[in-house]
């Protein structure tokens, strides 16, 4: 239940003076809507407007001066500008209106009127005067003080400019309570951070550069605050799913057998991950577990096993992938091991229809398979299993937020196991995985050898066609990517086409193309021919699955490699360096590159371990959204930056465990406070955060 304290934050922003019919939709979409997102919705710059006198100013500073109107020159000609002269002691500048709005100037600003005025010097065009372009701030000298000497900056849209969102902050400030302390007061005073409601002022009304600024104490204060709303809710989930039962399953003489026919042996994280899981699935409790593991680590053999200690148990186990072509390998590799010990599975995508997709629904329904793989079409209402007792979700990023959602409904009491190939640093891994139990598989199978990788210009196209049609002639086989980055998938990928026909003149009919506009069965049919070698290259967009293990493909090149992610890069490379063979990376770039960029792809030349990769995205790039996980489940944090306060992210993490071990129901007093900040962040189980008032 929400406390009555918080009730003037969680009314709708049209209960805010100024925001009425015309208002009310551009704020909503600038910060939400409630008063609660008005509040929270945090400056991201501001703007000095220091006092000057004409003599003074500086050309492209936003400045203030106080200023006499000498005259008005009109527009000679429509399409020219209203002028007025000005003056101070030191000298002339000029305000410039566009739009007919002369008359009213005049009338306003009458000659001899002394006024106050704000905005950005410039020169004008023959650079004989100094002039201001539409001031910000036109007022009477009286009211002078109006214009804030620092002004923040406030996310704006057509029709609410920052400056009226900052008027509306400010309304929407005064309907903050003052609300008892939820943090640690010890850990307050270590921090010499001020109470909440001090804090949220201090972020609105900056007093210098540094008060905007991520790392000052009121907008850490307010950060640790979501963090720690965050953490809870994580924390609280991941306590509930350990309270719902699950199916005891026990490992099994079967998965040993199967272990044992394999051609290698566990790497020692296989292993463990393995015993993680096991130690799971015989608890009696329901397993929520993510696999971390980078790409070629071997993510699917661990899962294999514990499906067949499913199976063993006269259960069922599903796996499913993000893509029909991915769902398709992992059951041809899959099918042969598990029918070696006696085990049927089956697949189930969105291409079995009508008849076929009737008898393995019947199987499935009658437990007589006991493994199936496929897509999200195992996740339609019509699929009943006998026994689900497991659901293995591979490529787990590649699902939304949504999708996900869904399949922790369907598979109610089912254990969950995940496997994930993006690499989350583990500075983040708490704010994304902070309701999962985590398993590293932070060990690649022996002999791999690392994938020589190279950074070359454009321009050098020629060069490193050729040297690929030597290794095609040798019998290597190549990835050629673009990228998908343009507004128009359209365009991009005619740009693939180009290249596609391009290479065609080099490599005839042994270049293959796949994109997403292509039909899935054209897709799957050219992706099979590379599979068996008889496309010798192929163009892809950055469809290639993430998961798709071609062994003989030793070669990728990477057009415009400077416009991915490292980390889609990382993914991308490997693709290749999956058998035991050398294997070479070529990332493309389009020159001039900055210096930003030229160390991003530096990074990927010096190593390939996909966790140094990402923590290196993640300092190079900044803020925001860094790795692109938005859609993975990452959370859209209002004040708290995952990157600029990572070093808080732990900390709030402790600091939840702690305060629902000691206080489950949050029942003491801290507790209670801790239970209003829950409230203001409101965290919904699915991560994202409630719209809805
Ligand atoms: P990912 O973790 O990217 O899903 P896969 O499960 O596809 O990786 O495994 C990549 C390749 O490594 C597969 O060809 C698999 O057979 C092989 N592999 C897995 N585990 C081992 C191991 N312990 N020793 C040698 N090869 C292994
Ligand atoms: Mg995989």
């Amino acid at each position: 239940m929400r406390p009555e304290s918080l009730f003037p934050l969680f009314g709708p922003i049209t209960t805010l003076k100024g925001v009425g019919e015309r208002v009310a939709p551009l704020l909503r979409k600038v910060a939400g809507p409630l008063v609660r997102d008005v509040v929270f919705l945090a400056p991201t710059s501001v703007v000095a407007r220091r006092p000057a006198r004409v003599i003074d100013l500086v050309e492209d500073a936003v400045q203030t001066l106080t200023v006499t109107i000498e005259s008005h020159q009109k527009p000679a000609r429509p399409g020219q500008p209203w002028r007025i002269r000005a003056f101070d002691d030191t000298g002339f500048v000029h305000l410039v209106f566009f739009k007919g709005v002369g008359a009213h100037l005049e009338q306003r600003n009458p000659v001899g009127a002394v006024r106050a005025v704000s905005g950005k010097i410039e020169r004008d065009r023959y650079g004989t005067h100094l002039q201001i372009v539409h001031p910000d701030y036109m007022v009477s000298f009286e009211r002078a003080a109006d214009i804030p000497q620092i002004e923040p900056i406030y996310p704006a849209t057509a029709g609410l400019p920052s400056r009226g969102v900052r008027r509306l902050v400010l309304a929407a400030l005064e309907r903050a309570p003052v609300l008892p302390e939820w943090q640690d007061p010890a850990w307050l005073a270590k921090q010499r951070w001020p109470s909440w409601r001090e804090a949220l002022a201090s972020l609105h009304t900056p007093a210098s550069e540094a008060d905007v600024s991520l790392q000052s104490p009121h907008r850490r204060r307010l950060a640790f605050d979501e963090l720690l709303a965050h953490q809870l809710a994580l924390a609280q989930r991941k306590q509930s799913a350990r309270a719902d039962p699950a199916p005891a399953v026990a490992a099994s003489a079967l998965a040993e057998r199967a272990q044992a026919a394999l051609p290698y042996r566990l790497t020692g994280a296989q292993t463990r991950t393995l015993a993680e899981i096991r130690g799971d699935l015989q608890s009696g409790r329901r397993m929520t577990r993510i696999v971390q593991g980078d790409v070629g680590a071997g993510k699917t053999v661990v899962a294999l096993l514990a499906m067949l200690d499913v199976a063993a148990s006269g259960r069922q186990a599903v796996l499913m992938a993000p893509t029909e072509i991915l769902a398709r390998q992992h059951f041809e590799t899959l099918a042969g091991p598990l029918a070696a010990v006696g085990v049927k599975a089956v697949l189930l995508t969105g291409r079995h229809k009508g008849a076929a997709r009737a008898e393995r629904l019947a199987e499935l329904a009658s437990g007589l398979t006991a493994v199936a793989i496929g897509t999200h079409a195992l996740f339609q209402d019509d699929v009943v299993f006998r026994d689900l007792a497991l659901t293995v979700i591979d490529e787990q990023h590649r699902f939304g937020v949504n999708e996900r959602g869904r399949l922790r409904g369907k598979g109610e009491a089912a254990h969950m196991l995940a496997l994930s190939a993006t690499p989350i640093p583990r500075t983040l891994e708490l704010t994304v995985y902070g309701d999962l139990d985590v398993s590293h598989l932070d060990e690649k199978p022996p002999g791999r050898m690392p994938v020589a990788t190279r950074v070359a210009p454009m321009p050098r196209l020629d060069d490193v066609v050729a040297r690929l049609n030597e290794a095609v002639a040798k019998g290597a086989q190549a990835f050629w990517i673009c990228p998908l980055v343009s507004e128009s998938e359209i365009l991009d990928v005619a740009a693939a086409e180009a290249r596609w026909e391009a290479l065609r003149a080099v490599f005839g009919e042994t270049v293959g193309m796949v994109h997403g506009r292509l039909p899935s069965t054209v897709k799957d049919d050219v992706m099979a021919r590379f599979v068996d070698g008889s496309l010798r290259v192929l163009v892809a967009t950055t469809v290639v699955e993430v998961g798709v293990d071609v062994p003989a493909a030793t070669i990728m090149v990477i057009e415009q490699a400077e416009r991915f992610g490292l980390a889609q890069l990382h993914q991308l490379r490997g693709r290749v360096g999956r058998g035991s063979g050398e294997s070479s990376c070529v990332l493309l770039y389009d020159p001039p590159l900055s210096e930003t960029a030229k160390s991003r792809l530096d990074v990927l030349r010096r190593t390939d371990d996909g966790f140094v990769i990402a923590e290196k995205d993640l300092e190079l790039r900044g803020g925001g959204d860094p790795l692109g996980l938005a859609q993975s489940g990452f959370p859209a944090y209002r004040i708290a930056d995952a990157v600029a306060h990572r070093d808080l992210i732990a900390a709030a993490a402790d600091d939840a465990r702690l305060i629902l071990a000691r206080d489950p129901a949050l029942a003491s007093p801290r507790g209670q406070a801790v239970a209003v900040l829950k409230e203001l962040f409101d965290w919904r189980p699915d991560g994202s955060v409630s719209q809805a008032g």
